[in-house]
């Protein structure tokens, strides 16, 4: 049975920030994660802010944190090779509600954020001529900025995978035993055996608590639906516009994907844990508290529909050690949870150095970067056309992705094997026709390069092969 150092579960943003600053330091040590590939949880599904942290209840872990992953971000993504738009976030208001912005801005400054502002109208309606016409106050924090979630998450995973570590997926925890300073943990008919454990599960973390006798906490499950628009709106806002948050979250708002895309969302209602489904109630919600802080967008251009899960647990996040053991563990990571991953695992992992773990001289490997044939230079792409022609071929019509680089996608470090994983890397079928010209071609590249039959080809999880 293979022996860890370390053992972390869950392969969403905080478990994949752990395993990365892990292995950077030679830690031996292993990713457990459930589905079929990692950033499969709230992780994937979110808006993609790295929040500057003006929001966060002073002297909170959710403070603490926020600020400290805001300044992690741009040297992680410089050294992951991924981007980052720096782009700031804003605000809005109208005259009757200035008083919330400067309350806002001065939690800000307590906490630390640097930067802020707050913008009158002219310079507002400037920088976002498609703000609706009652904004007349901007609060601009330039350290805000926007990410790829799930790119982040995988490129993080990779870069531990590269560095000795290893992945495992499929592999949901049902077990924990312990033999004198050694946990046993097992799924199903596998186990691996590890000093220490971080439960970075998400969703799942209570379940993994209550199997070493860890404190459970009460958790609140809160949907989150958005709207997604095509390309061709890019530009109809630069930044994240937010509403005044309330005590229900930080509002319905518009921003800019990493990729040009336009997002509306989310909306906050409670729901089961999993339950990603949207409804013509929360389309309504969106588009109803979305024109508060924007002028009507092009709902004809609404290409995807898709909610995530918040799981909330007080007002705060829970990170901490269960004394005398070595096990340690997340509960409750809502927004910020994105932003703050990166501070929550140096955070965990000096603990884990205080606490006895072995680090073994390492040297760094950096991750390969995914070739984007659609922003290389027109002499660059000949040479790598030359080289192998797979990489002429176009394969997604509307992101313009060859079948090299979803060949490129499906040997990378984590070997991922289903549509949706591709997805995530390289971007097929997430454009206009979401999958209708390409979906059959992705099908058979993933058939023909992992040696499955085609039918045994899945959307994602087990079980959702596509054809018969
Ligand atoms: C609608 C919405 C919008 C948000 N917007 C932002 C934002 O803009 N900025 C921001 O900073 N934060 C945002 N957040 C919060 C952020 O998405 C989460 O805090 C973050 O993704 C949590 O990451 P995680 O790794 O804790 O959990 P997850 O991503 O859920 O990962 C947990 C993983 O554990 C796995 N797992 C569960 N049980 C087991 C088991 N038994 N065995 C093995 N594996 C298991 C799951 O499959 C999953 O992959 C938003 C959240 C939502 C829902």
């Amino acid at each position: 049975m293979e022996e860890f150092q370390v053992a972390i579960i869950g392969g969403g943003i905080v478990g994949a920030c752990v395993f990365s600053e892990l292995t950077r330091k030679g830690v031996d040590c292993v990713l457990l994660e459930a589905g079929n590939d990692v950033s499969n949880g709230s992780t994937k599904a979110n808006s993609g802010i790295v929040h500057a942290g003006y929001d966060p209840i002073p002297n909170t872990l959710k403070a603490r944190f926020n600020i400290r992953g805001n300044q992690l971000y741009p040297a992680m993504c410089a050294r992951l090779k991924i981007d980052i738009l720096q782009c700031g976030t804003l605000v809005v208001t109208d005259r009757e509600n200035l008083s919330g912005l400067e309350e806002l801005f001065n939690r800000g400054l307590e906490n630390g954020v640097q930067g802020m502002r707050i913008i009158e109208r002219e310079e507002l309606h400037e920088m976002e001529p498609n703000l609706a016409e009652t904004i007349e106050y901007g609060l601009f924090a330039p350290t805000g900025a926007v990410i790829s979630p799930y790119l982040t998450c995988i490129a993080l995973c990779e870069e531990g995978v590269v560095n000795g570590g290893k992945v495992y997926t499929n592999f949901r925890v049902d077990k924990i035993a312990k033999s004198g300073d050694i946990y046993e943990i097992f799924a199903q008919d596998k186990s691996v055996r590890a000093k220490f454990i971080v439960n970075c599960a998400g969703v799942g973390a209570n379940e993994i608590n209550a199997l070493v006798g860890a404190p459970v906490a009460e958790m609140k499950y809160v949907k989150g639906e958005y709207l997604l628009l095509d390309k061709s709106q890019n530009g109809f806002v630069h930044r994240p516009i937010f509403p005044l948050p309330t005590k229900a979250g930080k509002g319905i708002l518009a921003l800019p994907t990493l990729h040009g895309n336009i997002m509306l969302g989310p909306t906050a209602i409670p729901c089961e844990a999993n339950d990603t489904t949207v409804d013509a109630e929360g389309i309504r919600q969106i588009k109803e508290k979305v024109e508060l802080s924007v002028k009507r967008p092009n709902y004809k251009k609404v290409i995807k529909l898709f909610a995530g899960v918040r799981v909330i647990s007080g007002d705060d996040f829970i990170v901490e050690q269960m004394p005398d053991t070595h096990y340690y563990y997340t509960l409750g990571i809502c927004s910020p949870g994105l932003t703050a991953a990166p501070a929550i695992a140096e955070y965990l992992v000096n603990l884990m150095l205080e606490d006895g773990l072995e680090c073994k001289p390492h040297t760094f490997v950096a991750r390969k970067p995914y070739v984007c044939t659609e922003t290389m230079s027109k002499k660059a792409l000949k040479e790598l056309i030359k080289s192998n022609p797979a990489y002429g071929k176009i394969v997604c019509r509307c992101e313009r992705i060859t079948e090299g680089e979803i060949i490129d996608a499906i040997n990378s470090p984590l070997n991922p094997t289903d549509v949706d994983a591709i997805k995530r890397r390289v971007r097929p079928t997430m454009g206009r026709c979401q999958g209708g010209f390409c979906l059959p071609k992705v099908i058979k590249i993933i058939s023909e390069q992992c040696g499955i039959p085609v039918e045994k080809v899945c959307l994602n999880d087990k079980g959702s092969e596509i054809l018969k």
